[in-house]
């Protein structure tokens, strides 16, 4: 089990050079730089073989936690298929993975906060070097009266006239030799996990997750038999949770929150003996934490083990990359 790397992100000053320094200057400058400051938690990629779930992003919208944001491609017998999340940073980690946007199935967002849908024109943008010529599914939360729903903040982005990114409208159209975004709002209810994806073998069910005001879900892919469960952020209210996450063989859960949490933090996100409440009472068979944030990093004992009151199986703390073999 790993638990400790949070301890690698104690706030280290990164030296700043204020003036021209010669080469042997910068050298000294470089080796200190070595040893006090934290390179980025890169992990293990995947071996391309069966089901397997990486975490391009295992960081929430804090850039000093050195993590990229939320993230998660699912991998099957080396192609990637399903990325859910595009959170910031992430898209340079699809690339760092070896992925390519030709191969998606489909893109989850889960919700439309900018850790975790900022970089989907970074990856759009990146996909006109490709060959992609078939429509590319983007399924994502219906909006209130805060958030946009996930066909308006698609239009706000690549709309021809009025969009911010109206130089790449034709992925809204699929003309010019673009592939079309298939653009979809979710509303679901909030009691059960609804079937919102079945195609190519891929089956997924979404249900909203309860992430305060913000509309927001939670997903669950069926793959070859087996199961993939992620949380998104969730406050953990929603008892259907369970059921999302019914033996999944692998349940990624979001670590946002200390225990003690309070007010709108704890409206947003679930503490850790919530996470375990969840995993234990769906007996996932692996449960891997991310979405980590700079209140929860260096907590990962006190975690676990407010976990392992309600869970009892194998805990496992992502870093960006990190790769996981889904199998029975
Ligand atoms: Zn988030």
């Amino acid at each position: 089990m790993k638990s400790e790397q949070g301890k690698e992100f104690g706030g280290h000053e990164i030296p700043r050079i204020r003036r021209p320094v010669c080469r042997q200057r910068l050298l000294l400058l470089f080796i200190f730089w070595g040893l006090g400051t934290v390179a980025p938690a890169y992990g293990a990629s995947c071996t391309g073989q069966g089901l397997e779930v990486q975490v391009l992003g295992s960081g929430g919208p804090e850039i000093q936690d050195k993590r990229a944001s939320s993230a998660y491609l699912v991998w099957v017998d080396g192609r990637a298929r399903v990325l859910i999340d595009a959170g910031s940073g992430s898209a340079n980690h699809f690339g760092d993975a070896g992925a390519q946007v030709e191969d998606l199935d489909i893109i989850f967002l889960t919700h439309l906060h900018v850790d975790h849908a900022a970089d989907l024109p970074v990856l759009v943008k990146s996909s006109f070097f490709g060959n992609r010529t078939r429509p590319l599914p983007v399924l994502g939360p219906a909006g209130n009266n805060l958030y946009p729903a996930t066909t308006e903040f698609v239009r706000l982005l690549f709309d021809r006239r009025s969009g911010a990114y109206r130089y790449l409208g034709d992925y809204l159209t699929g003309e010019n030799g673009a592939y079309a975004l298939q653009v979809k709002d979710l509303p679901l209810p909030e009691d059960r996990p609804t079937r919102v994806f079945d195609a190519g073998g891929i089956t997924a069910y979404a249900l909203p997750s309860g992430h305060g005001p913000v509309p927001s879900l939670a997903h669950r892919l069926e793959i070859g038999g087996l199961v993939l469960a992620f949380s998104g952020d969730t406050s953990g209210n929603n008892k259907a949770l369970v059921d999302l996450a019914r033996e999944a063989d692998i349940f990624i859960a979001h670590n946002a929150v200390p225990e003690e949490e309070e007010g709108v933090g704890r409206a947003l996100h679930m503490p850790p003996s919530v996470i375990g409440k969840i995993a234990g009472e769906a007996r996932v068979k692996k449960l891997v934490l991310a979405h980590f944030m700079n209140r929860t990093l260096g907590r990962e004992k006190e975690t676990v083990s407010l976990i392992r009151k309600n869970y009892g199986g194998p805990i496992v703390m992502a870093n960006d990359l990190d790769c996981y073999p889904v199998k029975k």
